[in-house]
Order: C-alpha cells, then structure tokens, then sequence
C-alpha cells in the first residue's frame, strides 16, 4: 500500500492518507512528552515497543471478541487502521488510585478501588484535557447517549480483559486511557494506541512502574520497562 500525504501529526504519532481513503497509516514516533506536552524527549525505540504492543494488544482484544480501528501492522514502526471520526473525549479507567485523580481530588494514593472508575476528558489540547460529565458530553454535542453507552461497555470490558491478561503476566494494570471514533457506517470503534504511553502498569511483585510514569518521574530506564511489557506478552527478548 502507497503512502499518501501527512493527514496529521501528533505528540506520538503521525497518521497517512493511504490509497485506500476508509484505511490510514500511522507511523509511531519515538517522541515522548508529558504534562500536556511541557516535558518532551526523544527515546529511540520507543515507537517500536508501542507499535508492537499497541498491535499486540489489539489483536488480542479482537480475538475476545471487542473490534478495533487496527488492521495490521506492517513493520516496527507503522499498522494500517480504519479511519474514523475521533470522539472528542478521552476514556480513562482506573482501578488503583493514582496520577491526576490523586492530584486533583486529594484521595490516598495506590488504594484499589472496590469497582473500575471510568472518567471522561475533553481531548482538548489547548484547554488541558479537562474533566467532563456525560452531560456536557451529551449537551455539547461530542457523543450522543447510545455512543457515551457503548463506549462506557467497551471501556469496562477491556479494562476485564486486560487486567486478567496482565495479572498472568505478573503485571498490574492501574489505569489506561481510551479513544473511540466513528467509522464509515457510523458505528463507535475503539481507536487510538493502548501502549505504556497510554496505560500505568506495575510490576506485581516489586510494584515498579513500567510504563510513562518513568519519564513523568524521572525514574530512569523508560525504554528497558517498554521492552518489559514486550517481552511480557510476546515472550520475545526484544
Ligand atoms: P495527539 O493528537 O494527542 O498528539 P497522537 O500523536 O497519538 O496524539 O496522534 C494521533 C492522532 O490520531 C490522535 O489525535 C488520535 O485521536 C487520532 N487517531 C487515532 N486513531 C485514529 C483513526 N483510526 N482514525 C483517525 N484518527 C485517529
Ligand atoms: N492518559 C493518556 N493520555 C492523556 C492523559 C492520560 O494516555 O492525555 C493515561 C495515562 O497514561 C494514565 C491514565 O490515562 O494511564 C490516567 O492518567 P491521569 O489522569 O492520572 O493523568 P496523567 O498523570 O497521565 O497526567
């Protein structure tokens, strides 16, 4: 498949037209950036272990039966999706206390919570990804009441799937963050990445961070706990 112009570039990634105009190529940038962008790096080789985990993980979920906007991935660094609209409202669950929730509402840190806490933001940029309700989701129009339902079912069965995956891996999943879009038929399609930029993952035993938190923190060795999660669930050494 050809690769046709720049659509768009992000923080992490950067997303092609292909000959195909229902399918786009996104190319997984080794860019690392955190609090809104304030901090950046560049981390060769971390694009690799997303595009490879992000694929992994996808397929994974489809053979579970949740579809996705993943196609296939076609090298280190690049998958073929399906094109969607982008909601404009990013899914995060969590099941252990941490991060922003900690932050803004001052509640211990690293309590288990006794149910999956599912939050929405604005995926706004500009603003700060603010906290929002289903109201505002549903008052301003960026996802209509059957949509926030089936993206709210989805999120909470991933969130099933993946913590089971990962506690037979020796890893813990503290939370993640989501992005569902609108497909050709106007069906909600879960989209984006689920990668350690996108998830917080802590080792069972030690209860080490391998995931963002690295860099967020200053923890040292952000790449060796990619090829961690890799290594985890491929059981393959790079
Ligand atoms: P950001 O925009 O936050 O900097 P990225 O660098 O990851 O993030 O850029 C990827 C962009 O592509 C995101 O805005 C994401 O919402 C969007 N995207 C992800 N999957 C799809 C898809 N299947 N179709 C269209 N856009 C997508
Ligand atoms: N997250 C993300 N993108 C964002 C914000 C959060 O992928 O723009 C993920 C983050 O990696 C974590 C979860 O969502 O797994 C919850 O993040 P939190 O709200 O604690 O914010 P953060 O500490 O990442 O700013």
């Amino acid at each position: 498949m050809e690769t046709g112009k720049l659509l768009y570039e992000g923080k992490a990634k950067k997303m092609y037209e292909t000959s195909d105009p229902d399918i786009l190529l996104i190319e997984y940038k080794n860019s690392l950036t955190a609090f809104n962008a304030q901090k950046k790096a560049e981390m060769e080789g971390k694009g690799r272990y997303n595009t490879l985990i992000s694929a992994w993980l996808f397929s994974y979920l489809a053979e579970k039966g949740i579809p996705s906007h993943f196609l296939k991935r076609l090298d280190d660094t690049h998958q073929l999706v399906k094109k969607v609209q982008i909601l404009p409202i990013e899914v995060v669950v969590r099941n252990i206390t941490t991060g922003t929730l900690c932050r803004r509402l001052g509640v211990t840190e690293g309590m288990k919570l006794p149910r999956p806490l599912v939050e929405f933001y604005l995926k706004d940029d500009a603003l700060g990804d603010p906290l929002i309700t289903e109201d505002h989701a549903l008052l301003f129009g960026w996802a209509k009441q059957d949509e926030i339902d089936s993206i709210k079912r989805t999120s909470l069965a991933v969130n099933e799937i993946l913590q089971d995956l990962f506690l037979s891996k020796g890893i813990v999943l503290v939370d993640f963050k989501l992005e569902f879009g609108r497909d050709s038929s106007g069906n909600v399609l879960l989209a984006d990445e689920i990668s350690p930029d996108t998830c917080r993952f802590w080792d069972s035993q030690t209860g080490k961070s391998l995931d963002k938190d690295r860099f967020r923190k200053d923890l040292g060795d952000v790449l060796g706990a990619y090829r961690e999660i890799w290594k985890r669930l491929s059981g393959k050494e790079e």
